[in-house]
């Protein structure tokens, strides 16, 4: 699905327009031109669903050449690793706090084995090893064809958190939501003052549209949800959760 000139969805999930299978997170395709990055890959268990969906766009999958993850929650990660079978010459970056979990496929690390025994996942969503091609950092900047991508860390909702800027977009992985709200949950890495620090950073930076990793996208103002996050924050208190 085309969102904007250079933006298409090209997997979502029950939390989103399910497109694809229930446990994909939003999966971004940004063209750049003579290359595509996907940002996030998905749950796993709709890979050809996400490669049909590029073709359906007009995107050549023989363009993807880079895939950015958020974070190595399952619904955002566990894809990697079929996805980067699927897509000869396929790069995965990561942060490099998620790296190791991913290269390692530590689901614990990720949480993924507390979230399948609460119900969250099925019991096929696993994290295959994937290897990681490259780290990312806070301010590391890559190009997409004639794009640039630039990483922010943005811990908080899980550790290892990345949120990304291209020109006017902020692919905001689960930082930040429409509505100003966050997502908590209570694994291992998850951090209250973590989260309001990343969304103050977020609502700092220069960006039109939010797009986030479910739920409604905001194509353009999107803005004006980091500033109802920023009102609980300035008040010390926490954005209002999820609801799903
Ligand atoms: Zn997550």
């Amino acid at each position: 699905v085309r969102l904007a000139e250079r933006v298409h969805l090209v997997a979502s999930g029950r939390l989103g327009f399910s497109l694809t299978d229930d446990y994909d997170c939003h999966v971004y395709a940004l063209d750049g031109g003579d290359e595509i990055a996907l940002i996030d890959a998905g749950g796993g268990r709709s890979t050809d669903a996400l490669i049909a969906n590029l073709r359906a766009d007009g995107l050549d999958p023989g363009r993807v050449r880079r895939l950015l993850l958020t974070h190595a929650h399952g619904d955002h990660a566990a894809g990697a690793a079929s996805l980067r079978e699927a897509l000869p010459g396929l790069r995965v970056y990561a942060s490099r706090e998620a790296a190791p979990w991913l290269r390692a496929g530590d689901e614990r690390a990720i949480s993924l084995d507390v979230a399948r025994a609460a119900g969250m996942y099925p019991p096929d969503v696993r994290l295959r090893p994937c290897p990681v091609d490259a780290e990312l950092g806070d301010g590391d900047e890559l190009p997409v064809g004639d794009l640039t991508v630039r990483a922010l860390a943005t811990p908080g909702h899980a550790r290892g958190h990345l949120s990304f800027l291209a020109g006017p977009c902020l692919f905001a992985g689960d930082a930040l939501f429409y509505g100003g709200r966050i997502a908590l949950q209570d694994t291992w890495d998850c951090s209250v003052q973590e989260s309001n620090r990343s969304v103050e950073r977020l609502a700092s930076f220069d960006w039109d549209a939010l797009l986030p990793g479910h739920l409604t996208i905001s194509l353009s103002q999107g803005k004006r949800h980091a500033e109802l996050a920023m009102a609980a924050i300035r008040k010390l208190g926490v954005p209002p959760p999820l609801q799903v």
